[in-house]
């Protein structure tokens, strides 16, 4: 604006100098052609003048036209920069802002971030230590318990001692009490059993001397009780070899005659059983049988046990105690043995047990 009013004034005062100066000139020759000449010239002038100065205001309005214009572009332009600069300045600093609010709105994040994993980490460490303190406050009932546990089983093991204690004492006074009755009674054992031993001792002392009496009496004879002194038999193998012959001859005479006297007794008992009762029983000759019977049977017998007599004797060679009296071991004479071979008793000590009898 300033621009434009400086542009105008010097147009306004350049016409009117020159206007001035024309007029000066015309009054100055006075003629009236000259007057009208210098009338039309000052009009054409004046025409000139003006048109000049309509075109060089047309020229001035379209400078100012296109000065306008072209300040109006400037300032179009200016302000469309100015426009742009400041857009751009806007959009820079929305930029910017944007930036900065992005950061700051990261920044935000980050520390709600961070701020929410310390709250987590802070709660973390809360329960964690909650847990811990749960934990130790856990660990201490169960110290205590065990505490408590372990103070109740001493006292239990100091009342089993105590009792076990009181127990064994128990049990050792009745032990040594048992101990003494049993020392009393062993001892009274050993008094007995030694006065018995010595009681047998003399007994048997006793007894050594009188059969050490007696052997000097020599060996009693079981059959008759009387001292014999034994004495070996002095019989030879020939005379012995004799007399067993002797004792086989009367063992075979003797088996015959058992038999006969059994088949005879058999045969009486036929008789008997098949003959007619009523003669038996009127004639008497039933009983007659029966005693014959009867003593047929009984010399059978008495000749088995000489048999067996025979044996022994017949054993006694085998042995070689054949010829000794059996109770006392005193030789049997000869003579003896040769009227009764089986003879094992000396006709001695068989008379002295008879008048024992
Ligand atoms: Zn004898």
């Amino acid at each position: 604006m300033p621009t434009m009013m400086g542009v105008g004034m010097p147009k306004k005062s350049g016409p009117r100098k020159a206007n001035s100066k024309t007029k000066k000139a015309g009054a100055k020759s006075s003629t009236l052609a000259k007057k009208v000449a210098a009338k039309k010239l000052a009009e054409a002038k004046k025409k000139a003048e003006a048109q000049k100065k309509t075109l060089a205001a047309k020229k001035v309005a379209e400078a100012k036209k296109v000065a306008a214009k072209k300040l109006a572009e400037a300032k179009k332009k200016a302000e469309a920069q100015k426009k742009t600069l400041a857009a751009k300045k806007v959009a820079e600093a929305k930029k910017v802002a944007a930036k900065k609010l992005a950061e700051a709105q990261k920044k935000a994040l980050a520390a709600k971030k961070v701020a929410a994993a310390k709250k987590v980490a802070e709660a973390k460490k809360a329960a964690a230590a909650k847990k811990v303190a749960a934990a130790k406050k856990v660990a201490e009932a169960k110290k205590a318990a065990a505490a408590k546990k372990v103070a109740a089983a001493k006292k239990v093991a100091e009342a089993k001692k105590a009792a076990a204690a009181k127990k064994a004492a128990e049990r050792k006074a009745e032990a040594d009490r048992k101990a003494e009755i049993k020392r009393a009674l062993f001892e009274e054992k050993e008094r007995l059993r030694l006065e018995a031993l010595a009681q047998a001792e003399e007994e048997r002392r006793a007894k050594e001397e009188a059969a050490a009496a007696l052997a000097a009496l020599g060996t009693r004879c079981e059959l008759s009780g009387f001292y014999v002194k034994p004495s070996p038999s002095e019989l030879t193998s020939a005379t012995i070899g004799q007399l067993r012959e002797k004792l086989v001859k009367e063992k075979e005479e003797l088996e015959r005659k058992a038999n006969e006297f059994l088949a005879e007794a058999e045969a009486l008992a036929r008789e008997r059983e098949g003959g007619d009762t009523q003669f038996d029983e009127e004639s008497g000759d039933g009983d007659t049988i029966n005693t014959e019977r009867e003593r047929d049977l009984l010399l059978s017998a008495s000749a088995r046990a000489v048999v067996e007599q025979i044996d022994e004797a017949l054993e006694r060679i085998k042995n070689g105690t054949y010829g000794v009296c059996t109770p006392a071991g005193r030789a049997i004479p000869l003579e003896r043995l040769e009227a009764i071979p089986w003879a094992d008793v000396c006709v001695d000590c068989k008379s002295r047990a008879d008048r024992r009898r």
